[in-house]
C-alpha cells in the first residue's frame, strides 16, 4: 500500500555537498518526492522537532547541530515508505550501518549522520504537519 513517510537531509551532508546524491539514491530506491524545500530552523524549532528525545543526553547537542546550517525537508512517497526509507538509511550510528547504505556513505558519526527518516505512521504523520502545509501535499 502506498504509504508517506518524512525525511530531512540533514546540515552535515548538506554543507558536504551531498544532497544531489543523497536524492539521487532515494529515487533510484523508487520514492516519489511528494513535496521538498531547503530551509533552515532555529534551534527551538530543531526542539520542537526532536521533542520525544527531550530528556536525552545528547538532545542539546542535536538540536544544535540541526540548527547549524541548511537542510532540505521532504514528504516521500511509495510502498512500505517507512520502514524501507529506514533499511536504506541504515543504522543510527554509520559505525554500524549496512554497506549500500545512504549513512555508510555520507555520514561522519552518531550525531552528524545525514539523513532523518520517520519511524512510524503516527510520527510521519506529525512530521510532515511540522514542515508542510496541507497545500504543500495536494
Ligand atoms: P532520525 O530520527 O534522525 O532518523 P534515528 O531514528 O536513526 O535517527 P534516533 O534514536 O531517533 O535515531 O535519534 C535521533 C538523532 O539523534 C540521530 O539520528 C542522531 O542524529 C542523534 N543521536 C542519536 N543517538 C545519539 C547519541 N548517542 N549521541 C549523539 N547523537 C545521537
Ligand atoms: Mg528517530
Amino acid at each position: 500500500m502506498t504509504q508517506r513517510t518524512f525525511s530531512i537531509i540533514k546540515p552535515d551532508a548538506f554543507r558536504k555537498g551531498h544532497t544531489g546524491a543523497i536524492l539521487a539514491e532515494i529515487e533510484k530506491a523508487g520514492f516519489g518526492i511528494v513535496a521538498i524545500k531547503r530551509l533552515s530552523i532555529s534551534k527551538a524549532q530543531a526542539e520542537g522537532f526532536y521533542y520525544v528525545h527531550k530528556e536525552r543526553p545528547f538532545f542539546a547537542s542535536l538540536t544544535q547541530f540541526m540548527s547549524s546550517g541548511p537542510i532540505v525537508a521532504m514528504v516521500l512517497e511509495k510502498d512500505n515508505a517507512i520502514a524501507d526509507l529506514r533499511k536504506l538509511m541504515g543504522a543510527t550510528n554509520p559505525a554500524n550501518a549496512d554497506e549500500g547504505t545512504i549513512r555508510k556513505k555520507y555520514a561522519a558519526s552518531i550525531e552528524e549522520n545525514a539523513i532523518h527518516g520517520s519511524d512510524a505512521e503516527d510520527t510521519a504523520k506529525f512530521e510532515i504537519g511540522y514542515f508542510f502545509a496541507g497545500y504543500e501535499l495536494a
